[in-house]
């Protein structure tokens, strides 16, 4: 568990900053060829490599957040298609510098989604890019620096290897944490959709999608309310409010005899919905609940926060008759001193 814990909090961060990892891989790639194409004696080359690592270096130091590097990103992919172009032009096809193009294609989906549709625009240049790449030798005359692609020509398949390999790991990689993340916000959207974001108790949606929704059973519920709560905010403030329905919800969730589902119904209002546990064990835990809040939830002027609960149970199918009797077991209690659990 903790493993897996260390795994995904790893791929989060990778995620996150995978176009500057991005990045700093083609600044690799380049410091590499730069390297290699000094020791084969191959100058025009080498130039290139240095030329566009020079770029990536500032790339890099203008990422200096998601957006940037996003935009970063964007400025790479075309210097990537130039960088290639050249590259082909001179080595006439054989050294399959246009894999860079053709994986960038993919990539530069995913590695720019803030510029939405506007991707689609970027990977139609690619495309055309590549196309028009895969067709230079066409127009190259062939005296055309001919003594350096004499020279280069051995190690074609080499550099092809090496190409198509780097291209095929980027795809993978780019498009592995792209996954990842839509996970990631499908994951979030899903719980915002269900709870609610002050408690992070279920939310009045999701008690109405699923939990009422599930096989017929008997149910209890609480219906649970806060005493003088206007009054509350008006003397310690909106924030203040705010601390005790957190602290509210912390006493809600300690409570643990049955298995049950906390929701937040309002304001300040809260239902503890039991499945197959009888009224009589629901207002134990109400009454058990009741105290635990008012030892609990201190104010300011050292006076107690108290609560009126309202108990009602039947069958799971009659969810609102049995929310209205616990509604009026609730409005009773109010009626009658407040601070008490009424069955
Ligand atoms: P009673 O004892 O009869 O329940 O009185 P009450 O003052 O608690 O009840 P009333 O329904 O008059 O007031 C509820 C208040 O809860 C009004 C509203 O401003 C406050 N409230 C609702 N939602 C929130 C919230 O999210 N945060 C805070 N701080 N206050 C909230
Ligand atoms: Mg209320
Ligand atoms: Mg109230």
């Amino acid at each position: 568990m903790q493993k897996n814990t260390a795994i995904s909090l790893l791929f989060n961060k990778m995620g996150r900053n995978r176009n500057t990892i991005f990045l700093v891989m083609c600044l690799m790639v380049h410091v590499g060829y730069f390297s290699v194409f000094v020791i084969m004696g191959v100058i025009p080359f080498a130039i290139i490599n240095a030329i566009s690592a020079v770029f990536y270096i500032l790339f890099i130091f203008f990422s200096k957040d998601r957006e940037k590097s996003e935009k970063a990103t964007v400025f790479a992919y075309f210097e990537i298609i130039i960088f290639s172009t050249v590259c082909e032009l001179f080595t006439r096809n054989t050294f399959g510098f246009i894999y860079f193009v053709i994986g960038m294609v993919p990539v530069i989906f995913y590695l720019s989604p803030s510029y939405g549709n506007k991707r689609f625009l970027f990977q139609i240049i690619g495309v055309i890019s590549a196309l028009m790449i895969h067709n230079t030798h066409v127009f190259i005359p062939e005296n055309f620096f001919s003594q350096l692609y004499e020279e280069l020509l051995p190690y074609s398949r080499i550099f092809n290897f090496v190409n198509l390999l780097i291209t095929l790991f980027t795809i993978l990689y780019t498009s592995v944490f792209y996954t990842f993340e839509l996970d990631m916000i499908k994951k979030e959207l899903d719980y915002s959709s269900t709870h609610d974001p002050l408690t992070g108790l279920y939310n009045r949606r999701f008690l109405y999608d699923t939990i009422v929704k599930g096989e017929e059973t008997q149910i209890s519920i609480i219906l649970l309310d806060i005493d003088n709560f206007k009054k509350i905010n008006d003397r310690f403030g909106h924030d203040k409010g705010d601390e005790i329905l957190i602290q509210l919800s912390s006493c809600i969730q300690e409570e643990n005899k049955y298995s049950f589902y906390p929701v937040r119904w309002g304001g300040e209002e809260f239902i503890i919905y039991y499945k197959q546990v009888s009224i009589d064990s629901a207002y134990e835990c109400a009454r058990y609940l009741c105290k635990l809040i008012s030892e609990k939830i201190v104010l300011p002027d050292n006076t107690h926060v108290t609560v009126t609960a309202g108990l009602a149970s039947g069958n799971q199918s009659d969810f609102d008759s049995v929310l209205k009797i616990a509604d009026e077991k609730l409005y009773y209690g109010k009626n009658n001193g407040k601070n008490q659990v009424v069955i």
